[in-house]
């Protein structure tokens, strides 16, 4: 796929020519032009996994705007821990199914869909990033570029993303209990 990126040849990747939103640009040595290969536009965290994670949150704490903020506070906790990820293609239609489970069970204004938008948020960010909305370099979410000095870091690469299933299914779980106390069911 790289080949011929702003028409330079492969050898002088070093630093390499990228193409950023129509516009040619020099990236430092090192850098990787296969967009699946890049830690910084990379989603940190499976996204259908955030918003699982949010949606616990949201069920715990009930209220809209602090469900969506502790959705928020969640984003980067996760994106901290050992985990894997996938590319856009992959990650978006989990997370189409994941929102879509979401509000059949629990509605669009419930806490649980509220806290899901919060944990997802910050990678929106990230989606502008690889869509070429936005250049990789302008995102600020403290997990999310290494190059701010606000940078916290990343989780490391986990070899397998059953952990993080799990972690999902454990969230909906709790998301579902909350949720039929809530209800008084
Ligand atoms: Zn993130």
């Amino acid at each position: 796929m790289p080949n011929g990126i702003c028409g330079a040849p492969e050898a002088a990747y070093f630093p390499v020519a990228i193409s950023i939103a129509g516009r040619c640009e020099v990236r430092p040595a090192g850098y990787n032009p296969d967009i699946t290969q890049r830690r910084i536009p990379a989603l940190p965290m499976m996204v259908s996994v955030h918003a699982a994670v949010g949606a616990a949150l949201g069920a715990v704490v009930r209220k809209p705007w602090q469900s969506f903020l502790s959705g928020i506070a969640s984003h980067l906790l996760c994106d901290l821990v050992p985990h894997r990820d996938y590319d856009i293609e992959v990650e978006a239609p989990l997370a189409a199914a994941m929102f879509v489970y979401l509000i059949k069970r629990y509605g669009l204004n419930s806490p649980q869909v509220i806290g899901a938008f919060g944990a997802i948020a910050p990678d929106g960010e990230n989606a502008a990033g690889v869509l070429g909305i936005i250049p990789i370099e302008k995102t600020v979410f403290p997990t999310h570029n290494e190059e701010k000095p606000w940078f916290v870091g990343h989780g490391a690469k986990a070899p397998s993303p059953i952990p993080q299933i799990i972690l999902a299914v454990i969230c909906l779980a709790l998301a579902d209990i909350h949720h039929a106390k809530g209800s008084g069911a």
